[in-house]
């Protein structure tokens, strides 16, 4: 049995931020990380810019610089990695926690699996969950999502040149995989099941998005769901009914949910609207102890915590912790 005082799960920009703030109050907390530090922005597209500017970005006070407006993939990886070095925080990186329990002693037990496949166990006061929502797809459960040229990840379009595409959502990355295949000559058709343009997409992207709509350079259905996938085609239905549109590839870009099964098994209370209880002022969960960061602690949306926000959720834990003592 390892003993440790803090355990943080997950080491995304949240779980960092989260580590930097305990350090800073004398717990020298561990990050269990099942890939590598900032894993989820790493499987980001390939050639993506954040929307955020890169001091909203910043976690532990630490600047992070570019000469863009807008931070690329690459350097939030960079920034994130740097940041965690910097600090020496420790990071027990390709270990997957797979079960948290609180003990009778008010202690938590937390089993995980190291990347020899081998099982760990730790004992903490504190466990702070930072699991983030990239692994968790919304499926689309419809007959031939699991079909090969189907993917809830896009990377680069340089694969799709000339390739009938469908894009499944009408977000921000829908969008901008739709621009990125353009450019390669891949035949881009959106399918969103709003009846005109979503408010959240980049007010600096769509006016060239929708010019190339309006110019039949990409087809937009609006109103317009996908029911089923074949191999040559997908089948859409919109109000005027259903009909088959010529298809090679799907790029279901339908967005992320937060896991929260360690919660539930740990005995943190979900509530009716299907979202855990936690305190908004300590982040802490109805288990004393057991604290929520970042992502994971979205309610109704999983795009309603960002970087942003969720890199003040340690500050929020440390200072309910200090004020424990
Ligand atoms: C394309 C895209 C663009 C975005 N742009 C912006 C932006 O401009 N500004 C902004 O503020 N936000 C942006 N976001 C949102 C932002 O990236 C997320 O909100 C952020 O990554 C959440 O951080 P997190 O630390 O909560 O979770 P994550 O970054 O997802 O980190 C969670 C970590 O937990 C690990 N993990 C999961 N389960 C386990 C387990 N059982 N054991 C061990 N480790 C585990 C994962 O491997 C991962 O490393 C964007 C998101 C996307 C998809």
């Amino acid at each position: 049995m390892i003993k440790e005082e803090a355990i943080i799960i997950g080491a995304g920009p949240c779980g960092l931020a989260a580590a930097i703030e305990l350090e800073r109050i004398g717990l020298h907390p561990v990050i269990i990380e099942k890939s590598n530090i900032a894993h989820s922005i790493s499987m980001y597209p390939t050639y993506m810019h954040f929307f955020s500017t890169p001091e909203r970005l910043e976690i532990g006070e630490i600047p992070f610089t570019t000469p863009n407006d807008k931070p690329s993939r690459l350097e939030a990886i960079n920034y994130y990695r740097t940041a965690a070095l910097r600090n020496s925080l420790r990071v027990n990186a390709y270990e997957t926690v797979l079960r948290v329990d609180r003990q009778d002693n008010g202690l938590f037990r937390l089993t995980s699996a190291d990347r020899y496949g081998e099982e760990k166990q730790y004992e903490a006061r504190y466990v702070v969950v930072a699991t983030g929502y990239f692994d968790h797809p919304n499926y689309l459960g419809i007959p031939g999502e699991e079909m090969d040229k189907v993917t809830h990840f896009f990377r680069e379009a340089h694969p799709y040149t000339g390739m009938e595409v469908a894009i499944i959502g009408g977000s921000n990355s829908a969008i901008d995989a739709a621009l990125e295949l353009e450019r390669v000559g891949a035949k881009v058709t959106v399918i969103y099941r709003g009846a005109g343009y979503s408010s959240s997409i980049k007010p600096w992207v769509r006016p060239g998005f929708e010019a190339k709509v309006n110019n039949g350079v990409i087809r937009m259905l609006f109103e317009s769901r996908v029911v089923e996938i074949d191999k040559r085609h997908v089948i859409v239905e919109s109000p005027e009914g259903r009909h088959p549109v010529a298809n090679d590839f799907v790029l279901a870009l339908t967005g992320f949910h937060p896991d929260r099964d360690f919660l539930t098994s740990s005995g943190v209370r979900i509530e009716e609207e299907g979202f855990p209880y936690f305190d908004e002022t300590t982040m802490e969960t109805n288990v004393p102890g057991l604290y929520l960061a970042g992502v994971v602690a979205s309610k109704h949306e999983a795009n309603e915590i960002f970087i942003e926000s969720g890199r003040f959720h340690g500050n929020k834990i440390a200072e309910h912790i200090v004020s424990l003592r």
